[in-house]
């Protein structure tokens, strides 16, 4: 006997008019800009992923599943170009290591010295 645990999914509050173009427009820059720059990062570092998409959600700045896709949060859009690389590579990461265990955290130490400090400092921005 097995038992499916489904991750409670946290209920986004009804966005007010100006959030909703808020959201709209960080979308629009990050299809813009956030794949070139994933592309970019893999290539530096010799990571191959298969497709990468834009998405909108509050419970995370990015994910990467078995299949090699990345999914990445407008919300990096308002992040300073050092954390939106960070959560990039932290995902690139993934791409040898689905876990956070300390083969992860040697080989993102590597592609990103001080990640650390970085994974400290997102925690100060909050997604919309
Ligand atoms: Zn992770």
């Amino acid at each position: 006997m097995f038992f499916i645990i489904r991750r409670r999914r946290r209920k986004r509050k009804p966005l007010t008019a100006e959030q909703a173009a808020e959201v709209e427009r960080l979308r629009a820059q990050a299809k813009a800009a956030l794949p070139p720059r994933l592309a970019e990062l893999a290539a530096l570092h010799g990571f191959t992923y298969k497709a990468v998409r834009i998405k909108h959600n509050v419970s995370n700045w990015g994910s990467c599943s078995e299949l090699g896709n990345i999914n990445l949060n407008l919300n990096l859009m308002r992040l300073p170009e050092h954390l939106r690389d960070y959560v990039m590579l932290h995902e690139l990461c993934h791409l040898k290591y689905l876990n956070h265990g300390p083969e992860f955290h040697a080989l993102l130490e590597i592609v990103c010295p001080g990640h650390r400090a970085y994974q400290r400092e997102l925690k100060s921005y909050k997604l919309i």
